[in-house]
């Protein structure tokens, strides 16, 4: 026999990042899971130390225990939705929040819209979009949040943060720092506008400028710096949590969006960056719907330069562990014809590698790789974040 206990009662150890992958598609392959965890008397789990760690860090809220030990097997699949899988998604009603750490986290799902310039009769294309998030006005709320949140768990107390951001999670670090009183030092690739240095000013961090083209060059000094003065470098591009968020969260959001709307999810387009949010997203809908969904990176061209994405040769973490159905180049050029098309059919104002990832779902639909249902782009940002590109852009000509 098992009985549901609440996970927050169970003691258990954390699992490294392989095996929690290898569970964590199980238990979205499956729909839930067929073995019970065995704990003692005082819920320390004596087997299945695995699959509790694996279920909270999917954000179940439940687990199925057992105090036999012979008895780790159930008869029965127990659900998702028994393990309280989906719950950690609540957004608030009345949209009233008590903190700006409430607007984050309260605020998800953020929105589906569907896009009018890009949807036929056989294909709907739908924007998630994710410049709803209050700090950065980016995807990369998310991961800075959920980093630090699990810094403080491991490291008890942060006081200076060091990273190295291209803008959004250098934004995101700013704010939620500057709600814990903490000091941080944002390093900028010389590639980046000139304005991302008052806003960080004005946030109140330390920005540092580096001879570097793209934020990948600065990791290996970033670390070192960090190491000599004793700051914390949560380092978005190798911390697991920047992957785990993604899955507990974006992916989450958008199945449940997809279900309750009653989508049939085709594909999901996304940039890369360090991979994070499309390598989790993969991870989940590939072990939950199998490849009826495609998943899509976008990347820039060579020698294209487009904030916030960047090669898969310059060296990401997970992207590598996930199936992706295939990589579209897009240029500056028709990334920015992308932004252009989609403001001036349906008003809103993508940033530049939403404008990438829109002209990378063309060219899907246009190519044949989805030919029905809908597809999901998820847009990191928005336009009015990039003035000082598009000026140069109307300098070239480009528009
Ligand atoms: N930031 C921006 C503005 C982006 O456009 C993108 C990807 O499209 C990213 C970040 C990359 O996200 P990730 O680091 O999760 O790959």
């Amino acid at each position: 026999m098992f009985r549901l206990v609440n996970l927050g009662e169970l003691k258990c150890g954390k699992t490294d990042f392989n095996s929690f992958l290898k569970l964590s598609g199980d238990i979205l392959r499956f729909g839930g899971v067929s073995k019970a965890i065995v704990i003692d008397r005082y819920n320390n789990v004596v087997k299945g130390n695995d699959l509790c760690d694996a279920l909270r860090r999917l954000g179940c809220v439940y687990a199925p225990v057992t105090i036999n030990e012979d008895s780790e097997t159930l008869a029965r699949l127990v659900t998702l939705e028994e393990l309280g899988f989906y719950e950690d998604i609540k957004p608030e009603p009345m949209r009233v929040f008590r903190s700006t750490l409430e607007l984050l986290y309260r605020n998800w799902p953020t929105p589906l819209v569907r896009l009018e310039s890009l949807s036929s009769k056989e294909v709907n294309v739908w924007c998630k979009l994710e410049w709803y998030n209050p700090y950065s006005c980016s995807v990369k709320d998310r991961i800075a949040w959920y980093m630090l949140k699990k810094a403080f768990e491991e490291l008890g107390r942060v006081d200076t943060l060091y990273e190295a951001t291209s803008t959004n999670t250098g934004l995101a670090l700013a704010a939620l720092s500057n709600i814990y009183g903490i000091k941080s030092r944002l390093y900028l690739p010389s590639t980046t506008q000139q304005c991302v240095d008052y806003i960080f000013r004005l946030m109140g961090a330390e920005v540092l400028r580096k001879e570097a083209t793209i934020t990948t060059e600065m990791i290996e000094d970033v670390k070192k710096d960090a190491l000599k003065d004793g700051a914390v470098n949560l380092n978005q591009f190798e911390n697991d949590y920047n992957f785990e968020v993604h899955l507990r969260y974006t992916a989450k959001e958008i199945d449940l969006q997809v279900r309750s709307s009653g989508l049939k999810l085709a594909a999901v387009v996304g940039g890369l960056g360090t991979s994070g949010h499309l390598s989790a997203i993969s991870h989940y809908m590939k072990n939950r719907y199998g490849d009826q969904v495609k998943v899509i990176g976008v990347v820039p061209a060579s020698g294209s330069i487009i904030p916030g994405i960047r090669r898969v040769e310059s060296g990401m973490k997970w992207v590598h562990l996930v199936k992706v159905d295939m990589i579209y180049d897009v240029t500056l050029k028709e990334a920015l014809e992308g932004l252009i098309n989609v403001a001036r059919r349906d008003g809103i104002l993508v940033g530049l590698s939403g404008g990438a990832i829109v002209q990378a779902a063309r060219k899907a639909i246009s190519d044949g790789v989805v030919n029905e249902g809908d597809i999901i782009l998820i847009i990191p940002d928005h336009g009015l974040k990039y003035i000082e590109i598009i000026e140069r852009c109307i300098e070239v000509q480009f528009f």
